[in-house]
């Protein structure tokens, strides 16, 4: 360890451990100072009675091999060994009497879809078309673009062609938009709820490309194995992780992160400090507002109508193997449920029977989402949280709702389904810190600016630098793996060190 440059890493997140581990492979010492007893951050999952119970993950970005995203998770060991799951579908929507599925076979899809409703056949080839020339689409994953120079700039442009040009176009117009030109009810329904409220037309096709490239998949063992295999990983490179340990302020002095203090009161000195937990809460709480985030960054925080953020109301309860859905992710009319003082008359339901490591005594895992948009939604649950009872009554009747709504759908789930708990935004506050309990971080919608390049620095701090989800274009556990990577990039860039 003499003569190495020491790096203290806040949050032990995939953003936190990506870092580690990149920073490690390079030479750097580092430890991750996470404040759970657990590390994952959102990315988590756990063990009820025997039952596996995924907390997060629903898909995963970068699964096919020979692609860069792939060769990073392959660097941080998180898919050493693992298995995919390809289900046969991405989203199954119900509406109208109709079912439609977004299914792997995209010309299946469509020549159903025109079956329900001819008239809507050109715009739903159109839609076929453009989803098949973004497959093979290259997320960026190898170098950030403030580290580029012209030559590679322009390489990295090049490489997808026309399939970034279809996206940037796409990205103007909004899913919902896209939606309403459907005629026949169902079909809009399907493209209205396929992706969160406020999502652009581009994100939606380029994740239906990726799903059907087999870009887009589920690893069998979910978020507890990735991040189980992460941590080995780091661990087996010397890295230092540190649970239980919520830093509560970062040291700095003539214009430089000098390292960290914990809330137990120790004080860490350090070359560098990596914050891989929410940006809004690394400066206001612990720069204590001393420092502003880079303009880019800040503006996406201060415009809610171009970024968005969301949250969910996520209940997980058990049910037997053959009683929950065919379909990975189901979306079905309900009653109304009242949820966050207002009524919701849909349910997405995700169940995880097609993975074996979920199915135990012949039961799997089936979560219902309650989707909570953006920042009035939180100080719902907030406000409600400052008084228990009333939170957990809440729970309580929402839990009631969704039962008698699952039950009624699926009627041999009657008298099985098992309650397991909940997570609403203010889970997601305390937990991880998260702004506004967002369960991802924002949304870009068809009104925010395209791809404005982040860097993670803080103006006039030097020896600091932000990472996570946060920064992406948009949010998921690729992102916080690349972010990490790209932070790990700029130290090196800064410290004049080889790549
Ligand atoms: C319900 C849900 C469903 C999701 N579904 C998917 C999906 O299907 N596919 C997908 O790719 N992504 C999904 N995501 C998003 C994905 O999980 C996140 O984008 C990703 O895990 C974020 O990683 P991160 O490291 O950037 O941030 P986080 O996971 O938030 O990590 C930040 C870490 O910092 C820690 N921390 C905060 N403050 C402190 C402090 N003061 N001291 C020490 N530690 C601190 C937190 O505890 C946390 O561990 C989902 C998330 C949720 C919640």
């Amino acid at each position: 360890m003499s003569g190495q440059k020491r790096i203290a890493i806040i949050g032990g997140g995939v953003a936190g451990l990506s870092a580690g581990i990149y920073a490690q492979l390079h030479g750097f010492h580092t430890a991750i100072y996470e404040k759970n007893d657990v590390p994952g951050g959102a990315c988590t999952g756990w063990t009820s009675d025997g039952l596996p119970v995924e907390g997060s993950l629903r898909f995963l970005a970068g699964t096919a091999e020979d692609t860069p995203l792939y060769h990073c998770w392959d660097e941080v060991g998180a898919l050493r060994d693992t298995l995919f799951v390809n289900p046969d579908s991405f989203y199954t929507v119900e509406d109208s009497g109709e079912t439609i599925e977004f299914c792997q076979d995209i010309d299946r899809f469509c020549s159903h879809a025109e079956k329900i409703s001819p008239e809507d056949g050109t715009l739903l080839h159109r839609f076929r078309d453009t989803v098949l020339k973004v497959q093979g689409y290259v997320l960026p994953a190898e170098k950030p673009a403030d580290l580029l120079g012209p030559l590679e700039s322009r390489h990295a442009n090049a490489v997808n062609g026309e399939a970034a040009r279809m996206l940037a176009r796409l990205h103007n117009v909004s899913a919902s938009y896209f939606a309403e030109q459907f005629h026949h009810p169902a079909l809009r329904c399907a493209f209205r709820n396929i992706m969160p409220p406020g999502s652009t037309l581009a994100q939606l096709v380029l994740c239906y490309a990726q799903f059907i490239d087999g870009s887009l998949a589920v690893p069998v063992g979910g978020s507890q194995k990735i991040i189980r295999q992460m941590v080995d990983f780091y661990l087996a490179n010397d890295g230092e992780l540190q649970l239980n340990a919520p830093v509560k302020e970062i040291i700095a002095a003539n214009s430089a992160a000098r390292g960290i203090i914990l809330e137990n009161g120790e004080r860490i000195l350090t070359h560098w400090v990596i914050a891989a937990c929410d940006p809004e809460y690394t400066c206001r709480v612990l720069l204590q507002d001393r420092y502003s985030m880079e303009k880019k960054l800040q503006m996406r925080f201060s415009a809610p109508e171009k970024y968005r953020t969301c949250s969910v109301v996520r209940l997980f309860f058990s049910a037997p193997v053959d009683s929950v859905p065919l379909a990975r992710t189901l979306s079905f009319p309900t009653d109304v449920i009242p949820a966050a003082g207002e009524g919701i008359g849909r349910l997405r339901v995700v169940q995880y029977g097609d993975d074996p490591l979920f199915v135990h005594n012949g039961r799997t895992e089936l979560t219902a989402d309650v989707p909570m948009p953006g920042r009035r939604a939180f100080q719902y649950w907030d406000k409600l949280f400052a008084h228990r009872e009333a939170y957990e009554a809440e729970i309580d009747r929402l839990e009631g709702a969704v039962q008698l709504a699952l039950e009624k759908r699926f009627p041999e789930m009657k008298g099985s389904l098992q309650y397991l708990g909940c997570h609403t935004p203010v889970t997601y506050a305390q937990r991880l810190n998260s702004y506004h309990g967002s369960c991802t971080a924002f949304l870009p919608t068809s009104h925010a600016p395209r791809s404005a390049m982040l860097t993670g620095r803080l103006p006039g701090l030097e020896k600091l630098l932000l990472t996570g989800q946060w920064l992406g274009e948009i949010a998921g556990m690729h992102t916080a793996l690349i972010q990490g990577k790209f932070t790990v990039e700029r130290i090196c860039h800064d410290e004049r060190l080889l790549w």
